[in-house]
């Protein structure tokens, strides 16, 4: 045979089987690249590699139907706690830190960002015993307090909230430090907000704001019309303190400026910062947040937040379309962070992947103060996907059945590739 020939069969046997994963007849919806269709989408080498209308099943050497399901990015949590384990912090309440592969991706989060669990002197510890272990991709928002969340007192000493120190560690850490947050100050000064904007100023990164206790010396309406600079995130969008709605149920007008200026509007939904009361009118009058996120911890999973996915069913049946939802859940919470290699499905893109299901029926959903609202959906994750591996498959759509495997052996990898960090490569910044 000659040369020419051999190497197209080559090939063409190549062409058969050329991506690892296929995924066939999901409706994706892809915010950034404007898809919302039924595709099938190709996975190898951990990226993306084809996404159309019809990818023929012989090109996949693992090929599932996920028909009837949705198929996006995979989601982006943009306010979590993961700093687990002794050193880790203890929130006020007693709620503490949750390993985040523990929570993550059996809700289809691929990526979560913790938000100031540490600060400059834990930051580190944290990385080795969390950040770099997790097969969840764990960025960090770096606390202005020395000691991240450890505890009131930490948290309240401003001697100990050094801009300069922070930028610098977070500039030896562009990897991973994606951010500067502020918290729980209590204290009736701006210090604690002007040392994270300077310090985010200094590294060139955004600053998230949990404005702590609401106090009449330091206005929120100048907190987010002054202080922060465009780019900067309050979280905590519905809390109950948050000066909302007037007398007559109406969205404050200096709301809409603050968000025209640029400042963002994350959802932060936690153990006590959502309120029905506060979104359900907001939502209808347009007020809607830039991003959704939980702020996960031991106390929030188990009362009104739950998880990501039941975070945004709550907007789901508050009004907005699903493809806002996901949008809010993606492609928004990457550009926060300026990780844009994140968040969408073009291809080439780390293949991070949702499967999502939207169940029908009676619903209802709880927010931080108990309050119950009913809906007619709610979101749930049928397979994870994570820089190509499938890391979560509820109902085995993967698997081969187990009375046509033979012996269980040989079957090639373990069932549980226990490969980590290894397996979740890390985007560098945007340059900006
Ligand atoms: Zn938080």
């Amino acid at each position: 045979m000659h040369l020419s020939s051999l190497l197209l069969c080559a090939s063409a046997l190549y062409a058969q089987t050329s991506y690892d994963l296929l995924l066939k007849g999901g409706h994706v919806i892809d915010p950034k690249n404007k898809i919302n269709a039924v595709r099938d989408v190709a996975i190898r080498d951990g990226r993306i590699a084809a996404v159309a209308p019809n990818i023929p099943a012989a090109q996949g050497r693992k090929v599932v139907d996920v028909a009837g399901l949705y198929l996006t990015p995979g989601l982006i949590d943009l306010h979590a706690h993961v700093f687990a384990g002794t050193a880790g912090p203890m929130l006020a309440g007693g709620h503490t830190s949750i390993f985040p592969d523990a929570f993550a991706l059996k809700s289809g989060v691929t990526t979560v960002v913790d938000a100031g669990s540490s600060g400059r002197r834990n930051f580190e510890e944290f990385k080795r015993t969390v950040v770099d272990r997790a097969r969840t991709r764990v960025f960090v928002f770096l606390n202005i307090g020395g000691s991240g969340m450890t505890g009131e007192a930490q948290e309240q000493n401003v001697d100990d909230m050094d801009a300069k120190a922070a930028a610098e560690l977070a500039m030896a850490h562009r990897d991973t430090i994606v951010g500067i947050k502020v918290a729980h100050y209590r204290g009736p000064d701006w210090r604690p907000v002007e040392r994270g904007v300077e310090a985010g100023t200094l590294a060139n990164i955004p600053v998230m704001i949990d404005f702590g206790e609401f106090r009449t010396e330091r206005p929120f309406q100048e907190l987010v019309l002054k202080k922060l600079r465009p780019g900067d995130i309050y979280t905590h969008a519905y809390y109950a303190p948050v000066p909302m709605l007037d007398d007559n149920g109406k969205v404050f007008p200096y709301l809409f400026e603050a968000r025209k200026r640029g400042v963002l509007f994350d959802v932060g939904h936690g153990g006590a910062a959502f309120e029905f009361r506060q979104a359900v009118p907001a939502v209808r009058q347009g007020f809607v947040p830039d991003t959704i996120s939980t702020d996960v911890h031991s106390g929030s999973i188990n009362s009104g937040m739950k998880d990501q996915l039941n975070v945004m069913s709550k907007f789901l049946n508050m009004g907005m379309p699903l493809e806002d939802v996901i949008l809010r859940s993606t492609w928004n919470a990457a550009r926060v962070i300026r990780r844009e290699q994140l968040g969408h499905l073009s291809v080439g893109a780390i293949a991070d992947i949702a499967v999502l299901g939207v169940e029908k029926g009676k619903f209802a959903f709880v927010d931080s103060f108990g309050a119950r609202m009913d809906g007619t959906q709610k979101l749930f994750a049928e397979l994870t996907v994570a820089s190509g591996k499938v890391v979560w498959d509820l109902n085995g759509r993967t698997r081969d059945h187990w009375d046509r495997l033979g012996k269980y052996q040989g079957l090639g990898e373990p069932y549980w590739d226990d490969s980590r960090g290894a397996a979740r490569p890390m985007p560098a910044p945007a340059s900006k």
